[in-house]
């Protein structure tokens, strides 16, 4: 099995439990690289525990090898939190390589590099060693996808043989030994399919040559130079920091470049060494990046580098007038090795078959996926790198947007109630309008003539309602459930925490009784006799609405005839919930709200099986709220505006974040927070407090007395976050404001400024990051929520925007959800036309294989999530 281990061949294991088990932990360290080594939080657990636990129980029968390979993993992941960001990326790549061992092992049709796997090597050594003589082709694996598929017309190749596919391991393409392939296997590329997909982060652009002497600070320019002199050291004054800097010239002049490098690992005297043998004198390099005025005249800091060649001669022509590709590499793994690698598969792209039709790519004006491929990693020139990009970014929206239109087809496709009030009935709506103390606005009385068009057809509404905060949207779905109560339904009100359902049943209730109209509460602490009660009322069907958190989901919830279910911040409440819903067997008309706003891209991507409407105004009197950034330091000055505030008979929150992970750090902070405010700053104050961790009694009585203003200051986690709704709350204090998503803020904002009285929010930041500043800045600049969202997202991106916990988040590699818009759309057009006509796309087989491959790694996702 292993070359030279000597061990008998032990019977291999059940080939199926190895493979999950091993997929299982690779997505997992997929998942944790593309979340940046955060220890990510699963549903149960930590990424590290997750993996020490799948390492410490291994399928049964590996090679005694592979077992010591395990365990070394195993005690190495143990300390996975306590190490910093570079030693987490090693490790994560070591476990990813020591994966590929263990799989390549339990193959023994495929010689595999005796596994030397070295955990924790210091910066810069292979991870493994291995004879490049032994090579092997063995079984190729079924195509797994569509790319994968060889074109009918496929053509001869000299490589005759066996075509390349998609699911073709890597160690069985011809030009990559099993050294390569285990150190690819590192980067978690284990598959043809893996490394086609390893775009290039960046193009070094030899077309635009510039001359030493022609360099223009400010311009981005890319140098082809010969090295004179190279020194790498770590910084007098910081150890943490190391610089590499070359001397370089060309005919025209001489230059000088620097690139650093942040982290103790980078300052050992092995590391600093093997830096300097790269460029040795008289390499050529090529410099490709901003240029900078420095007192030796034109410089680059940090640009990419590249060394062409180590002889010293010219640049080889093949690169003149190219765009290079650019890797993201790992330690111990060569550009130039990625490279060839790569290299070594693309031509086989010429027998892979694309997925989409002739006749719609050329209406779309789209270049064969193959070629896209093949131009992504190596494009002749610029025109041709935007070409193949737009292809694959188009690529990537229509998978995405296929599995939106089929979700939503087959949504629409079930038999629904027709909520259509009788005429002469008893008008609900219309008496709700009288008893309410003011008009509805022109918005929420468009959204909810939108919502009763819906619901009196007989298809499921799916309709999802944004409205910034305060816009009024809880009376747009009290007119809604009021529709579906008039067409003689029930309906349901979710809300994602027990404060806010018990909130909302409140309101209710104020306008409820009035119209005659039953509802009720039930959560997770509802006593046990009142939710038999309750449970019993309403499958006779006495109870009209219920109001409740999930635990309408989970508990046996059965209604006489529900008609609609509203699902209040559905930026809470994902495509899982939804499912479970329908898994229940209920298919009402299905309303959601939320009030952060997401970019319209964003909504199309997550929720583009929905409908969308817009409470684009707010109503009127309300006065705009004053945001003001402070430094931690300045905090006097916001406890002295709550005092004043107070003394004019407002009431202020004081908000502290919660971090999921460490809410028992929070929460101490919290109650610490309140303990200091109560006995040391506002003596004459009642100061409340509020975190997740109360009894439901006890929040509502933080709440209550809040309102009442027997409390006028409360101290709170993010549980205020949606709903809390006390119109005298007129300060907001949010601490370490730099760790809140703009969206989450603007949110938290919007809990003030709901009465007549000026208001204020003050963010309260560390003040030493500028980009944090920044960022905040844009709160004090707009209060337009969708202004705020579309800054989030570009400052953030769409995992920080949507949490990771949200499901559902789309796996984008090229696309750009700020900068792809036009391209979005043009997919979901698409989408939305081939699902009309062939539900099933069984016209488009590639396609639809594509779906299934795209959503068996969600649903491995899902897993470990
Ligand atoms: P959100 O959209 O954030 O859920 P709410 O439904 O909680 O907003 O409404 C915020 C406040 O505005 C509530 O006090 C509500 O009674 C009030 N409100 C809602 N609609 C109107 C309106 N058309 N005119 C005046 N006040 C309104
Ligand atoms: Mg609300």
């Amino acid at each position: 099995m292993v070359p030279g281990s000597g061990e008998p061949e032990l019977a291999l294991p059940p080939a199926q439990a190895l493979e999950a088990w091993l997929s299982s932990l690779q997505q997992s360290c997929r998942l944790e690289a593309e979340r940046g080594f955060g220890d990510l939080m699963g549903r149960h657990e930590t990424f590290a525990s997750f993996v020490t636990r799948n390492l410490d129980s291994p399928p049964p029968d590996l090679t005694p090898d592979a077992v010591r390979t395990l365990a070394l993993l195993a005690t190495a992941f143990r300390r996975y939190r306590l190490e910093d960001l570079g030693r987490r990326q090693m490790l994560v790549r070591q476990l990813r390589q020591g994966l590929h061992q263990v799989r390549v092992q339990s193959r023994p049709e495929l010689p595999a590099a005796p596994p030397r796997l070295r955990l924790l090597s210091s910066p810069g050594e292979g991870a493994a060693g291995g004879d490049p003589s032994q090579r092997g082709r063995g079984s190729s694996l079924p195509p797994s996808s569509p790319y994968a598929t060889p074109s009918p017309s496929g053509g001869t190749t000299e490589r005759a043989s066996r075509p390349l596919l998609a699911g073709t391991p890597l160690a069985e393409v011809p030009g990559i030994g099993p050294r390569t392939a285990t150190q690819l296997a590192g980067l978690g590329l284990l598959l043809v399919g893996d490394l086609i997909a390893h775009y290039p982060r960046d193009y070094l652009d030899y077309a635009n040559l510039v001359r030493i002497s022609a360099l223009v600070p400010g311009r981005t320019a890319t140098v082809v130079a010969t090295v004179r002199r190279c020194h790498a050291f770590s910084s007098p004054r910081n150890p943490n920091l190391s610089i590499l800097e070359l001397h370089l010239q060309d005919s025209t002049g001489r230059l000088r470049v620097s690139r650093f490098f942040a982290g103790r690992r980078f300052s050992s005297p092995g590391w600093l060494k093997a830096q300097q043998r790269q460029f040795p004198p008289g390499t050529t390099v090529a410099v490709s990046g901003l240029v900078k005025e420095s007192p030796y005249g034109p410089s680059f800091s940090d640009p990419l580098l590249e060394v062409l060649e180590s002889t010293g001669s010219p640049v080889r022509s093949p690169l003149i007038g190219r765009l290079v590709p650019v890797y993201g590499l790992t330690e111990g793994l060569r550009a130039d090795t990625l490279r060839r690698a790569i290299q070594a598969v693309l031509p086989d792209l010429d027998r892979w078959s694309d997925p989409l039709p002739e006749a719609l790519r050329q209406r779309l004006a789209l270049l064969p996926r193959q070629r896209a491929l093949q131009g992504i990693h190596q494009p002749t020139d610029q025109a041709d790198l935007q070409a193949s990009r737009r292809r694959l970014v188009f690529d990537e929206f229509l998978l995405l947007q296929l599995g939106l239109a089929q979700r939503r087809q087959k949504l629409r496709q079930r038999p629904a109630l027709v909520l259509d009030p009788p005429p002469g009935g008893a008008d609900l709506v219309g008496r709700l309008r009288t008893i309410l103390p003011f008009p509805l606005t022109g918005a929420q009385d468009r959204v909810l003539a939108e919502i009763r068009h819906d619901l009196a057809r007989p298809q499921p509404m799916a309709r999802l309602l944004q409205g910034d905060v305060g816009s009024g949207k809880t009376v747009v779905a009290l007119a809604a459930l009021l529709c579906a109560i008039e067409a003689g339904c029930q309906g349901a009100l979710m809300a994602p925490t027990e404060v806010l359902a018990e909130q909302h049943l409140a309101k209710l209730a104020h306008w409820l009784p009035q119209l005659h109209v039953s509802c009720a509460l039930l959560t997770g602490s509802t006593p046990a006799r009142r939710r038999r009660e309750l449970l019993q009322d309403l499958i006779n069907g006495q109870l009209q609405i219920l109001v409740g958190t999930h635990a309408l989901l989970e508990d046996p919830v059965q209604f006489a005839r529900l008609g609609l279910v509203v699902v209040d911040e559905q930026h809470r409440f994902g495509v899982r919930q939804r499912n479970r819903l329908m898994a229940k067997g209920l298919q009402p008309h299905l309303l959601t709200m939320t009030a952060t706003p997401i970019p319209r891209t964003l909504a199309l991507s997550i929720h583009g099986d929905l409908d969308v409407s817009q409470i684009d105004e707010l109503p009127p009197g309300r006065t705009p709220i004053r945001t003001r950034l402070l430094r931690s330091g300045e905090r006097q000055e916001a406890w002295e505006l709550v005092r004043e505030q107070v003394a004019l008979g407002q009431r202020a929150y004081v908000v502290l974040p919660l971090v999921e992970e460490s809410e028992k750090l929070d929460l101490r902070s919290a109650v610490e927070v309140h303990r200091h405010l109560a006995e040391e700053v506002f003596l004459d104050l009642r100061v409340g407090l509020l975190h997740g961790r109360l009894s439901s009694e006890a929040k509502q009585a933080a709440i209550g007395a809040f309102a009442r203003g027997e409390s006028q200051v409360l101290v709170s986690t993010t549980v205020v976050e949606v709903g809390v709704d006390v119109p005298e709350a007129s300060v907001m204090v949010i601490e370490h404001a730099e760790r809140f998503g703009l969206a989450q803020l603007h949110q938290l904002r919007g809990r003030v400024g709901r009465g007549a009285a000026a208001s204020h929010c003050l963010l309260l930041h560390g003040g030493n990051n500028a980009d944090a500043r920044q960022r905040l800045e844009v709160l004090v600049r707009s209060t337009d929520g969708f202004e705020i969202a579309e800054m989030d997202l570009r400052l953030r991106g769409p995992g920080q925007v949507l949490g990771t916990r949200q499901s559902g988040l789309p796996d984008l590699a090229l696309a750009s959800l700020t900068d792809d818009g036009d391209l979005l759309e043009q997919a979901r057009a698409l989408a939305q036309e081939l699902v009309a006509a062939d539900p099933d796309l069984v016209a488009h087989p590639g396609l639809s294989q594509a779906l299934l491959d795209q959503r068996q790694r969600q649903l491995e996702a899902a897993r470990l999530n």
